[in-house]
């Protein structure tokens, strides 16, 4: 199965690529977590992107294509991937057609003044990239590794109005563009990632019945 994860930052796709992850065995390609990747190890790449992410605009198309297509082209995509964060525009959606056939796009659907109150409440654990939401959290540091977590640079506030700036004008016509194509599957986000999950999965379950019948 080759399944997009759609949404606003902040809406959860990240939690839940790693929840499809673990039940369907489908690696979890984060356009973003690559990108991240680049900037830590100073890479000519991440010198390119860092600068577009830190201003909350996305990186233009040439390197984004490069990153992606290096990606899947790993054994471990043969049979099928979950995509989080690719595509955030038209000319991305129409290059993601040349190369493989999408089954899904699960777009989870959240209101923009919830989306605010998440990416700012978000911190990431440095060392295995877990999320978590420090809303009602305590702990600063990583359940599964003990890290301190910290929050995403493009995270601050400023920054992240001007990433839901980009959204609505990049990235949300593709929601009316994979409608179109009857793909699109909308999940209402819940009051949890494990909330979610259980209507993701749902579609998820539905997709690969049919694929084996
Ligand atoms: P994410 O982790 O998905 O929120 O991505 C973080 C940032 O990386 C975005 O705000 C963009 O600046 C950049 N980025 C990630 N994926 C893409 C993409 N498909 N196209 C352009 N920029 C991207």
């Amino acid at each position: 199965m080759n399944i997009v994860l759609f949404g606003a930052p902040g809406s959860g796709k990240g939690s839940q690529a790693t929840r499809i992850n673990k039940k369907y065995n489908l690696p979890h390609i984060s356009t973003g977590d690559l990108f991240r990747e680049n900037i830590n190890n100073n890479t000519p790449l991440g010198v390119i992107a860092k600068e577009f992410i830190n201003r909350g605009e996305l990186v233009p198309d040439e390197p984004v294509f490069e990153i992606l297509k290096n990606r899947l082209a790993l054994p471990d995509c043969k049979n099928g991937y979950v995509l989080d964060g690719f595509p955030r525009n038209l000319a991305q959606a129409i290059e993601l057609e040349k190369i493989s056939k999408i089954d899904a796009v699960i777009f989870i659907d959240v209101s923009m003044s919830e989306i605010e109150i998440r990416a700012i409440n978000r911190k990431i654990c440095p060392t295995c990239g877990k999320i978590y939401s420090m809303v009602e959290r305590y702990t600063q540091v990583c359940d599964d590794c003990g890290s301190d977590l910290i929050q995403r640079e493009d995270d601050k506030i400023d920054v992240v109005r001007n990433r839901i700036k980009t959204y609505l004008s990049q990235s949300e016509p593709l929601i009316k563009y994979y409608r179109d194509r009857k793909i699109l599957k909308t999940v209402l986000s819940g009051n949890s990632a494990d909330e979610t999950f259980v209507e993701v999965d749902k579609i998820l379950s539905n997709l690969s019945k049919k694929s084996r019948n």
